[in-house]
This record gives structure tokens, sequence and C-alpha cells, in this order.
């Protein structure tokens, strides 16, 4: 019997524009910091954010706070993993 190939998975992930955003053009907002309930918002220490895509849910929270349209969802491919009983 033939193995069937795994399913397939679309995988979300928040991509910043810096040149959209409010915080790196030197004006502090913090907005889409507080709708990320993952912390995947990171502040430097010049509080200019970064996306941590290890935490990204690619949940989209973060998209409709954003004044300036910064943020949006781009989506990658990935295999699921096999499942070990
Ligand atoms: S998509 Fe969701 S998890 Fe990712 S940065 Fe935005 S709010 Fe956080
Ligand atoms: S909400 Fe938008 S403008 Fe504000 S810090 Fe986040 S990405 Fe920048």
């Amino acid at each position: 019997m033939a193995l069937e190939e795994p399913p397939e998975l679309l995988v979300g992930l928040a991509q910043l524009d810096e040149g959209r955003c409010l915080s790196h053009q030197g004006v502090i907002c913090q907005n889409c910091r507080a709708a990320c309930a993952s912390e995947a918002l990171r502040f430097d220490v010049r509080f200019r954010p970064e996306v941590e895509a290890e935490r990204c849910t690619g949940c989209g929270f973060c998209i409709g706070v954003c004044p300036e349209q910064a943020l949006r969802i781009v989506w990658a491919r990935e295999w699921s993993q096999p499942v070990d009983d």
C-alpha cells in the first residue's frame, strides 16, 4: 500500500512594513503590542517593533489596530510533521 502524503498546512505570519510603522518614524505607538496575546511583537530600546516569528500564530489581531496598515499576514506552506503513536 502506498503511503499517503501528509496534508499541507497553511501557516500565517505577521509581516511588518517598517516604512509605514509610526514607531519606526519616531512616533511612539504600541497598539499592536497590546493586541498580541502571544507577545510576538517585540519592541527594542527605541520602542520600534519587530515580529518574533517563533511566537507569531498568524491570528491577525494586530492588523486591525494598526493606524497605518503597517502589518499584514503572509502565508507560508509547511508540511505537517508525522505524529508518533
Ligand atoms: S498575527 Fe497574532 S500572534 Fe502574530 S504578531 Fe499579530 S497579534 Fe501577534
Ligand atoms: S500599531 Fe502599527 S504603527 Fe503602531 S507600532 Fe504597531 S506596526 Fe507600528
